[in-house]
């Protein structure tokens, strides 16, 4: 295990952060603190070597346009290492862990993003566990995927949400198992881990403005969803809708605005706003009104997997038609199969 090399690609985030004179702020020379507070600690570890994104990006900055740019990091070196760890912030890091899983397909090394909830620079911090068990997370022969690790558990990257702004326990994948705990052994479940599939690198440019997400509350009506419809280069609408697939569609114009813009080229997906389950838009009357419109059903993908996904198809220059066939079936374990 030790001969082993890794890649750590630092993005930025609050585990590289330091205090600044508007609060935490990006810093660059992650690697020095990383070496100085690990210390021999990494001694039992693979070697790793680190670079970094300049600049480095507050996750709530980052754009769909430097998903490329991260996975480009890992794709240029692909063959020296044996496996690589994204430090990235974790506001945004189940967006990017699942357009990581969608550009790296195929891929037979492990790449495990992980960031902290607390600065490495602190006393008191949940970065050097998560730093530790990256390392050797990303040095494991039975990971063939983009995973997340926080807090003790790897989930799918594509699987994985920030449910709490505040916990060091900040992450979940409420509709998939965690792939694997690390305690006093990293246990696998290797029964859930992706196999080995041909290597299917595509790094697309990616449009900032083709997707965008619509969440309904009570009351919403047709002139908001219009306006979301008319924002320039938008390609694909993610509508969250209520429970398995519900939406007000008896609301006047919401339903023929849908039908009008699906007709345009648009992919609209339902997914629910529920943290957990799935769309199965045909259980009610007001669900089906939304399918026989168009609207396509997410199944149980995340809305940051489904954003990533949307994207990624449309960058790989997917007709809507071809692209709404590949949203309902599973590419890299992002969603349920039929
Ligand atoms: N704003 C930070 C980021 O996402 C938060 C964090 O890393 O926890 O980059």
């Amino acid at each position: 295990m030790t001969e082993k090399r890794l890649l750590v690609v630092h993005t930025g985030g609050t585990i590289g952060m330091v205090p600044g004179a508007h609060g935490l702020e990006p810093a660059n020379g992650f690697e020095a603190l990383m070496r100085q507070r690990l210390g021999e600690r990494l001694d039992t570890l693979p070697a790793f070597e680190l670079v970094e994104l300049a600049p480095l990006i507050d996750s709530a900055e980052l754009l769909p346009a430097q998903w490329r740019t991260i996975a480009d990091a890992v794709v240029t070196r692909y063959d020296e290492y044996d496996g690589f760890v994204v430090l990235h912030g974790t506001d945004t890091m189940a967006y990017t862990a699942s357009a990581l899983s969608f550009m790296l397909q195929g891929l037979d090394k492990p790449v495990i993003v992980t960031g902290s909830q607390i600065p490495l620079s602190r006393a008191r911090n949940d970065a050097e566990g998560h730093l530790l068990a990256a390392l050797a997370l990303a040095a494991h022969e039975k990971i063939h995927e983009v995973g997340l690790y926080f807090n003790g558990r790897l989930l799918r990257g594509n699987r994985a949400v920030k449910v709490d702004a505040s916990a060091l326990a900040a992450f979940d994948s409420p509709n998939y198992p965690p792939l694997g705990e690390v305690g006093i052994d990293i246990r696998l479940r290797e029964d859930l881990l992706l196999p080995v599939a041909s290597r299917a690198f595509t790094l697309p440019a990616f449009d900032n403005t083709a997707v965008a997400v619509l969440r309904l509350f009570p009351g919403i009506g047709s002139a908001l969803l219009q306006a979301v419809l008319s924002q320039p280069g938008l390609k694909a609408l993610i509508l969250q809708s209520y429970g398995v697939g519900n939406a007000p569609v008896t609301a006047p114009g919401l339903l023929e605005t849908l039908e009008a813009a699906v007709a345009q080229g648009t992919l609209v997906v339902n997914l629910t706003q529920c943290p957990r389950g799935a769309v199965a838009a045909s259980t009610y009357a007001t669900g089906s009104a939304l399918a026989q419109a168009g609207v396509i059903g997410g199944a149980d993908l995340t809305v940051e997997a489904a954003f990533a996904k949307l994207h990624w198809l449309l960058a790989m220059g997917n007709t809507p038609a071809q692209a709404a066939a590949l949203m309902q079936r599973p590419l890299c374990g992002e969603q349920r199969g039929h």
